[in-house]
């Protein structure tokens, strides 16, 4: 996916504030916060969304997941996190490179939803 944002930020075309990389992950401060913790994890590989991925991706899915604790802990959100994953247009996902936000800090990230 040579024009994916994601991908690029990945491979470092674009720069990012990093947090964590490896073999599979990629992990960088979201550009415009909705916390005072908000990082997203990301696949290297490009899979587009959890709606696209595929039993193959199940490893690198577990490991996003995985290392998501650690991230908040070092981060600054060490009393727990939440991970959000927005998928397609009902999760109103904008970034077509599968991601999930991991945000928290000092306080409660607030309700999960507004009921319907
Ligand atoms: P989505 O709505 O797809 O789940 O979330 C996409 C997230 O990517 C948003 O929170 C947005 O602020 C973040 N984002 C979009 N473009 C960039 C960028 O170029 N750099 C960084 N670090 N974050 C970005
Ligand atoms: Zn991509």
């Amino acid at each position: 996916m040579d024009n994916c944002l994601f991908c690029r930020i990945a491979r470092g075309e674009i720069p990012s504030r990093q947090v964590y990389a490896d073999d599979d992950l990629f992990a960088f401060h979201d550009i415009n916060p909705a916390r005072p913790l908000h990082v997203l994890v990301i696949p290297r590989r490009h899979i587009t969304s959890l709606a696209t991925s595929t039993e193959a991706d199940t490893l690198v899915l577990g490991r996003m997941l995985a290392v998501a604790n650690q991230l908040a802990t070092e981060n600054g959100s060490p009393d727990g996190f939440r991970v959000i994953i927005n998928t397609g247009r009902i999760g109103q996902q904008e970034v077509q490179h599968l991601h999930a936000h991991i945000v928290g800090g000092p306080d409660p990230v607030g309700p999960m939803l507004k009921r319907v």
